[in-house]
């Protein structure tokens, strides 16, 4: 694992992503280096001569140019990690995102009319809760299935499960909104991943997993293929085939991962 410092010249930019305004990316890189990753295919990281989740390069002076930028911003929605995870483990010494959030809060964002929201998978997002209150922040983790086995696959450097869920409860039960990102949606038992996060969150987001081709040749350039033969039941080796079986379409199992996922939140 290779992480570095650098600065840069702008960090606060417009964002394409539906219901997002802004975005700033604490990092270059993502040590959680999660197999379905778009952000691997961008062409900055493509020309790069490092495997995906073994970098993470820190803008070590995003703080002071949010602080700069915020004053040109018109009221909107912030999003805080499109393109990286804002709490991956070198967050622990950096401090990158955590500068970000004491400059938001030091502008008074929320009064500017920005409404921050954080998007990770590692509970360190707990550390901050301080700012993000003083933020009112929505949080989110992506929770992308029940199954730690198929979490190991597909996010190898990312948290367990379990430690997101429990981070969710504690962020909720610190009067935070909370939200999950279900994308996307691997392999689960959708009634079991309602189970876990009911209680823990004020809305989920659902995502297909949009390119399956690249993933399932990782999948087997990584000889995971193997693994799942040796390791893993075969039900969950008929959904992988099936859920890489059509290019860029959500496939069968998708649909009926969503609808049952649909169902079990429509009280929340
Ligand atoms: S945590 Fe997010 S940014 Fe990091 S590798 Fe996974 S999907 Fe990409």
């Amino acid at each position: 694992m290779v992480v570095r410092e650098f600065r840069v010249k702008g960090v606060l930019v417009r964002s394409r992503v539906p219901g997002v305004d802004y975005s700033v990316n604490p990092y270059v890189g993502c040590l959680h280096g999660c197999r379905y990753c778009y952000v691997a295919g961008m062409p900055y990281v493509r020309t790069r001569c490092e495997e995906w989740g073994t970098f993470a390069d820190a803008k070590v002076n995003a703080p002071e140019l949010v602080a700069r930028e915020i004053r040109r911003l018109s009221p909107g929605v912030l999003v805080i990690g499109v393109a990286t995870d804002p709490y991956q483990p070198p967050e622990a010494e950096f401090r990158v995102t955590r500068g970000i959030l004491e400059a938001l809060a030091d502008a008074n964002a929320p009064e500017r009319g920005i409404e921050v929201r954080v998007l990770t998978k590692s509970s360190l997002v707990l550390r901050d809760v301080d700012l993000l209150r003083a933020l009112g922040a929505e949080v989110g983790l992506s929770v992308t299935t029940d199954s730690e086995e198929v979490r190991r696959i597909f996010e190898p450097g990312a948290p367990p499960i379990r430690e997101r869920v429990e981070a969710l409860r504690e962020l909720k039960g610190a009067g935070l909104r909370t939200y999950t990102f279900v994308g996307p949606m691997l392999p689960m038992d959708p009634e079991r991943l309602v189970e876990m996060l009911v209680g823990a969150v004020d809305r989920v987001v659902l995502d297909r997993l949009n390119y399956p081709w690249r993933v399932r040749d990782l999948y087997y350039a990584h000889g995971l293929g193997h693994a799942l033969k040796e390791e893993f039941a075969l039900d969950l080796a008929r959904e992988l085939v099936e859920l890489f079986s059509r290019r860029g379409v959500p496939a069968g199992p998708t649909r009926r991962w969503a609808a049952r996922l649909r169902r079990g939140f429509s009280g929340l």
